[in-house]
């Protein structure tokens, strides 16, 4: 995309049409706007062409105004209202093309036949009328350069046509009515720039919201780098800590709770002094992907704590709640028969498990989330001295280690 964007930009400047899908973009971009600008130009002529009556009854007198009015609203206003409405949505550039064009040569036909039935001194009148109404339409409407040189081609040619047609090109003429219908090149070279630069503006838009996507695309990446333990995939302490300092706040303001896991791995030197390191490397990233499946399912975050440490956040969960959630992850570890060479037998390989959690009140009395991890600590700590593979508890209190409830 980027590539498209700058080749674009760098198109020569006789090249109107834009790379690839480019075109087709700019106009899907454009048209809502452009069809309501229309639309709302369209109305103005309307108008402009019911004031102008007034004009019509002065030239024609009370009797003979009868025709320019009942062209006017019997032929123009409802073309020009149909030309409205055809622009709903999202018109196509044909359609705004078309819809201009019609209303343009229908109101120059009506003005036209007004030059032909004028009384002779308001002939010229009409004639420059006739002519301005394709040049004001060419200039207003944002047509892309193709179809304005179709518009103002066939405008051209119809009043051209329209003059001789009608006999309404006199040898006594000043020739006015003939210069103003050549300065119909002027809404052309208009609609060439105005094309140019509604492009040029797109596609420095288009870079600017490219530039934003991938920008923030690259912060999500490192949002999540710095967030990811490189080795076992889960979180890392940082986020660890950020979503314990939020999930503490949260209990603090509405009085719940949160309980927090820490879990470690039994005699895991063991395995990497046997097996080697890369292996050791594998049974913890193992052990992530099992612990991480036992905390999501409980709605809370596993996250490596260090080493072959790892803690489980569970925010709005009680004590209880906490231990069922880590008596699961020493399960899941268990049942999964990790080969743990270092042990009698080969295995499995196990984890002791510490639980901690403050509720209600006590979160906001009891310290901060330093106090849960200790007290987290010092239970795991107990899980170690009796006997591994197990889970204890401890109260954040005053940090005694307790038996399982
Ligand atoms: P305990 O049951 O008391 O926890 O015994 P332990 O052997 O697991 O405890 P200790 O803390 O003595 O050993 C932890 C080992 O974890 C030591 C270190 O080599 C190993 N370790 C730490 N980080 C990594 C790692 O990223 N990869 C591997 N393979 N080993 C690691
Ligand atoms: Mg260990
Ligand atoms: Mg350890």
């Amino acid at each position: 995309m980027q590539s498209l964007i700058d080749r674009g930009l760098s198109r020569p400047r006789y090249r109107l049409r834009l790379p690839g899908d480019l075109e087709a973009r700019y106009h899907a971009e454009t048209a809502p706007e452009s069809g309501r600008f229309v639309q709302s130009w369209l109305a103005v002529f309307i108008l402009f062409n019911i004031l102008s009556l007034k004009a019509d009854f002065d030239a024609f007198g009370a009797e003979r105004v009868i025709v320019p009015v009942a062209l006017t609203l019997g032929v123009f206003v409802p073309v020009a209202l149909a030309a409205i409405l055809s622009l709903r949505g999202r018109p196509s550039p044909l359609r705004m093309t078309l819809a201009a064009l019609v209303t343009a040569l229908v109101d120059m036909a009506v003005v036209l036949n007004s030059a032909r039935l004028a009384p002779a001194g308001h002939v010229d009148t009409y004639l420059i009328l006739a002519t301005l109404i394709p040049l004001v339409v060419g200039l207003i409407a944002p047509l892309p350069f193709r179809h304005s040189l179709w518009f103002c081609g066939l405008s051209f040619a119809l009043y051209v046509a329209g003059v001789a047609g009608l006999g309404l090109a006199r040898p006594t003429s000043n020739g006015v009515p003939l210069l103003v219908a050549s300065l119909t090149l002027v809404p052309i070279k208009l609609s060439y720039s105005r094309e140019w630069e509604a492009k040029l503006r797109f596609l420095i838009g288009l870079r600017a919201r490219a530039q934003a996507e991938e920008l923030a695309l690259a912060n999500r990446r490192l949002t999540a780098l710095s967030q990811t333990d490189a080795l076992t995939g889960v979180a890392n302490r940082r986020l660890f800590v950020e979503r314990l300092a939020a999930a503490w706040a949260e209990a603090c303001l509405h009085r719940t709770s949160v309980a927090v896991i820490l879990i470690d791995i039994d005699h895991f030197k063991r395995l990497n002094d046997t097996a080697g390191h890369a292996e050791g490397d594998r049974c913890l990233t193992r052990a992530a992907a099992l612990l991480r499946e036992v905390a999501e399912a409980a709605g809370g975050l596993a996250a490596r704590y260090g080493g072959e440490e790892f803690a489980l956040l569970l925010p709005r969960a009680s004590h209880g709640e906490g231990f069922a959630v880590a008596e699961a992850a020493r399960r899941a570890i268990a049942a999964a028969e990790i080969p743990h060479a270092g042990l009698p037998d080969g295995g499995p390989m196990t984890v002791s498990a510490g639980v901690a959690a403050a509720c209600g009140a006590a979160v906001v009395r009891e310290g901060g989330t330093g106090q849960l991890l200790k007290a987290a600590d010092v239970a795991l700590y107990a899980a170690k001295r009796n006997g591994r593979n197990r889970v204890e508890s401890a109260s954040l209190g005053d940090l005694a280690v307790l038996p399982a409830a």
